[in-house]
């Protein structure tokens, strides 16, 4: 199966050079060509599958170039018990009759990224051999929080790689932080940058461009990656927890095989709910798609007017990884109702690089209005979500998942519609503590770290361990820079 690039379909690469370029050379985002197909017969073979066999089994369809064995190998090391806190790795919760959560926390940063995060290493590292690199890859991550962790976990001592993150020095949570900057392995780095999200990303961007320090650094045997969810390696993971989760509602005989599931997705980036717009265009029977956006609500409004337009306030908000004014997925979306129109895509992205917006046609909106719903939910509105599903149910959750809940009742309130749904938990709420103490009525007493126990005191519930061991671990990086100083961290980085 081939790649082809949103911009220029032209372009045309095997999956491990899809993996190991990332990006398009034209600033396109490597699809692939088709969608394979899969039946009711394919969906009940998987039913007594581990969650590790259908992940392989599932990334099998898209990447050729890969062995069933290797595959198989890559799954059972990224989702075994040394990582993931529960044997079904993405258990599916049962809150009422037609409700459920899918709680993606279960891996070692205790975010969702870690199901992507813990296999796109290893896809890497096995596409530097199949296409024959001799450099090593040095990958460069700008985060708010919650990917750069995720990604150092990931490549943390894998051969042929480096990892660089960056974050911005007052833009993370306490936890957030604790967690980077004791991070293991020899191969990895952490520097705090002066400013917020955008500083820190838009030097990422800058040196990714730098052809002078890019030839620097070919000279001494490394080349630039990123583990940014524009990755295919990091979007086709994703994919498989949506089948998984359908799966396991069909064995567990709360579905029928065939009968309609309804996906409600927290989202910034567009990534996680691209991933189900996937597993719905391979046969897998997804009802409505609901897009969850928290008080940055660019999407929210993009998919009900079909104008996406970044020209807004920037919010700080307690769901910060979701706080995004540019969803870089959406090119995909596009790429693909559009019937691959590579043209018309860059048209829309030379709009936004210009002016910030662009509206799509009638033909990309109908199609939008019938697969997607789309609310977002405020500061106030999240903060009472956490409330209620802990005073209603005993079931903590964090904001983001809040903002997930919260948008799926509203769905459920504006259309009536009875179908079995399940949102998506996409971090651990002792990641967020203050937040989550807040809302449920605890002032919180100490700083950072400290409140973890908090929140296990005041609730009850035991966080995940890694979490919990953080205030034993020693800091191990305390650089920060400025954000023209970038360029000297990866120079002092690779030597
Ligand atoms: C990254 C992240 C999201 C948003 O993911 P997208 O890829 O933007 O859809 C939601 N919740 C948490 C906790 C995250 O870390």
């Amino acid at each position: 199966m081939k790649y082809y690039s949103t911009r220029d379909t032209a372009v045309s690469l095997s999956a491990a050079q899809a993996v190991k370029q990332g990006l398009s050379r034209d600033g396109g985002l490597l699809t692939p060509e088709t969608f394979p197909a899969l039946t009711q017969e394919d969906l009940t073979a998987m039913l007594p599958m581990t969650y590790q066999e259908r992940a392989a089994r599932i990334m099998g369809l898209y990447l050729e170039d890969y062995s069933a064995d290797e595959l198989a190998e890559f799954a059972r090391r990224a989702y075994g018990p040394d990582r993931f806190d529960t044997r079904a790795v993405a258990p599916v919760k049962m809150l009422d009759a037609a409700t459920y959560c899918l709680e993606l926390w279960h891996g070692p940063t205790s975010a969702f990224k870690d199901l992507a995060l813990q296999m796109l290493p290893q896809l890497l590292s096995a596409a530097l051999k199949k296409t024959g690199e001799t450099r090593t890859a040095c990958i460069l991550a700008a985060t708010s929080g919650d990917t750069g962790k995720a990604a150092m976990e990931g490549f943390a001592d894998v051969e042929q790689t480096k990892i660089l993150t960056f974050y911005p020095k007052d833009g993370v949570s306490a936890v957030q932080e604790a967690q980077m900057v004791t991070q293991r392995g020899e191969n990895v780095s952490v520097c705090a940058v002066v400013g917020n999200f955008d500083d820190a990303q838009s030097g990422v961007k800058r040196i990714f461009s730098d052809e002078a320090l890019r030839a620097e650094l070919d000279g001494r045997g490394y080349f630039l990656s990123s583990a940014n969810s524009i990755n295919w390696g990091r979007i086709l993971p994703q994919v498989v927890y949506y089948i998984s989760a359908y799966c396991d509602l069909v064995r567990d005989g709360r579905l029928r095989m065939g009968e309609k599931l309804n996906f409600c997705v927290p989202t910034g980036n567009f990534g996680d709910i691209l991933a189900g717009y996937y597993a719905r265009k391979m046969g897998l029977p997804v009802g409505k798609l609901i897009c969850a956006s928290n008080k940055n609500d660019v999407l929210t409004e993009f998919l009900t007017t079909g104008t996406y337009d970044r020209n807004r306030t920037f919010y700080n908000t307690m769901s910060p990884s979701m706080d995004i004014l540019i969803s870089s997925n959406l090119e995909r979306l596009l790429f693909d109702l559009s019937g691959r129109d590579d043209g018309k895509v860059r048209d829309y992205m030379d709009q936004l690089a210009m002016s910030g917006s662009y509206r799509v046609d009638d033909g990309i909106f109908s199609q939008i209005r019938e697969l997607f719903w789309a609310g977002s939910c405020g500061e106030e509105a999240t903060s009472a979500a956490i409330a209620r599903s802990y005073a209603e149910r005993g079931y903590l959750i964090d904001p983001h998942t809040a903002v997930a809940a919260d948008v799926l009742r509203q769905y459920r309130a504006a259309t009536g519609d009875k179908t079995p749904s399940v949102f998506l938990s996409t971090a651990s709420p002792f990641k967020f503590c203050a937040s989550v103490l807040t809302a449920i009525g605890e002032a919180p007493q100490g700083e950072g770290v400290e409140l973890i126990d908090q929140l296990q005191y005041v609730t009850g519930r035991s966080a995940p361990w890694r979490l919990a061991a953080l205030r034993e671990k020693a800091r191990r990086f305390d650089q920060t820079r400025t954000k023209e100083e970038m360029p000297d961290a990866v120079r002092a980085f690779l030597v």
